[in-house]
C-alpha cells in the first residue's frame, strides 16, 4: 500500500487526510498524548483494518475520539453524572472515559464489549481532522502492537510505512504517554490506565476512584481484566529490561557494578554524569511531566543504539509518575529489582 505523507502546516493537508478517512482509509494523526491510527469509528471494516495494520489482538478495543459534546451523544447510550463533571474539567484533554455504547458503534470497534472508550483530544490538528470528517474517529496508538507508542511523526513512519493510507506530521507530542482511562460503566469508577490526568485529580473531581490492580501488578493466569490492553506485553524495547527501585545513590552504585557490553542505564538526567555505563535519559528526577514526555522516545532510542541489557531507574508512583511507572514496568515485563 502507498502511504501518503503530509505536514499539518501545509494548506490542504488536514482536508486531504479527512477525505481519506471519510472514504474508509487509515491515517496516523498527532494528538497531545501520542500519535493515533485513526479510522471512522462507525465503519466496522475500516476499524478492522486498524487491527490488521497494527497487528493488534482483536479483543483489545479502540478509543473513539470526538470533537464536541454533540458527537458524544452519538457514541454512548447515556452520559453518567460523573462523566459530565470529568468532561467539564478535563476535556478537551488527555482523559478517556468508558461508558455504555450506542447502537452505532460496531462490535469490532469495541472488541465485542457493551461499552466504548471516548476521548475529546486537545491537539488542534486532531480536532481539525475530526471536525472536517464530521465523524468520531477510532484511534489506538499508531505503533505496531507491542512496540513503544509513537510520540513523533518519524516513529509512525518507522512502524507504519506501507501499512496505512496516510501519516500527517503535527510535531512531537507534548504529553508523551497515552491518555488516562477511567471506567464509569460499572458500579464504581475505576482507573484502568494512569496518564497525565492523575488519580489524585480524578478523586478531587468525582470522589472515590478505585485503582485497577492491573495498573501496578502483573495479572495472574485467568484473572478478569477490565481493560484488555493491560494484559498484553507492551512498550517493550528489544533489550532485556529491569526496573530498579531505590534512591539515586543506590541505583548508580548498582548499575556501575553491572557495567558491561550492551548494558545501558535508562536514568534521570541528574544521574547520567556519574554512571559508568552508557546512558539514555528520560527527564529530570524532579519532573514527572518531563519523564512522561520522554519515556517512549527513550525506549525507542535504546533499540536504535543496540542495547541488550537495560537497567531503568523507577520513577515515583505519585502524580504523573504513576503513568510513567505503569509503562516502564510493562516494558520490563514486570522484572523489578528492589534495592531498599
Ligand atoms: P491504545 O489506544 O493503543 O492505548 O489502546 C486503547 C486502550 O483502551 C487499551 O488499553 C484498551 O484495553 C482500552 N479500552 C478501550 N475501550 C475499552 C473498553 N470499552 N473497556 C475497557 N478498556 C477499553
Ligand atoms: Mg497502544
Amino acid at each position: 500500500m502507498e502511504t501518503l505523507l503530509f505536514d499539518a502546516k501545509n494548506p490542504g493537508a488536514t482536508d486531504a487526510v479527512a477525505e481519506i478517512l471519510k472514504r474508509g482509509g487509515l491515517a496516523a494523526i498527532p494528538t497531545e498524548t501520542v500519535y493515533g491510527l485513526a479510522a471512522n469509528a462507525f465503519d466496522g471494516e475500516a476499524c478492522a483494518n486498524i487491527f490488521k495494520a497494527k497487528g493488534r489482538p482483536g479483543d483489545n478495543p479502540l478509543i473513539v475520539h470526538i470533537c464536541d459534546m454533540e458527537m458524544l451523544s452519538d457514541v454512548v447510550s447515556e452520559v453518567p453524572e460523573g462523566a459530565r463533571l470529568l468532561a467539564e474539567k478535563f476535556w478537551p484533554g488527555p482523559l478517556t472515559i468508558i461508558m455504555k455504547k450506542s447502537g452505532k458503534i460496531p462490535m469490532v470497534t469495541s472488541a465485542n464489549l457493551p461499552t466504548v472508550a471516548v476521548r475529546f483530544p486537545a491537539h488542534p490538528v486532531a480536532r481539525e481532522i475530526i471536525k472536517k470528517t464530521g465523524l468520531p474517529l477510532a484511534a489506538p496508538s499508531a505503533n505496531l502492537s507491542g512496540s513503544p507508542s509513537p510520540t513523533t511523526f518519524q516513529h509512525c513512519v518507522n512502524d507504519l510505512m506501507g501499512r496505512v493510507d496516510a501519516i500527517i506530521d503535527g510535531g512531537p507530542c507534548s504529553v508523551g504517554v497515552e491518555s488516562t482511562i477511567i471506567s464509569l460503566a460499572g458500579e464504581r469508577p475505576v482507573l484502568l490506565r494512569p496518564g497525565y490526568v492523575t488519580l489524585e485529580q480524578l478523586r478531587e473531581t468525582i470522589g472515590e476512584v478505585e485503582l485497577s490492580k492491573a495498573v501496578l501488578e502483573k495479572l495472574g493466569e485467568g484473572e478478569k481484566v477490565l481493560s484488555p490492553g493491560m494484559k498484553y506485553k507492551h512498550y517493550a524495547p528489544k533489550a532485556a529490561v529491569s526496573l530498579v527501585k531505590g534512591s539515586s545513590e543506590k541505583y548508580v552504585n548498582f548499575v556501575n557494578e553491572h557495567a558491561g557490553e550492551g548494558v545501558y542505564a535508562l536514568c534521570f538526567d541528574e544521574e547520567a554524569p556519574v554512571l559508568k555505563t552508557k546512558t539514555v535519559t528520560y527527564g529530570s528526577e524532579f519532573s514527572d511531566a518531563e519523564q512522561a514526555e520522554h519515556i517512549f522516545e527513550a525506549l525507542r532510542e535504546l533499540d536504535s543504539l543496540g542495547a541488550t541489557r537495560v537497567f531503568a531507574h523507577s520513577p515515583k508512583i505519585t502524580g504523573v509518575g504513576l503513568a510513567v511507572y505503569n509503562r516502564l514496568v510493562r516494558a520490563a515485563g514486570f522484572d523489578v529489582i528492589e534495592l531498599d
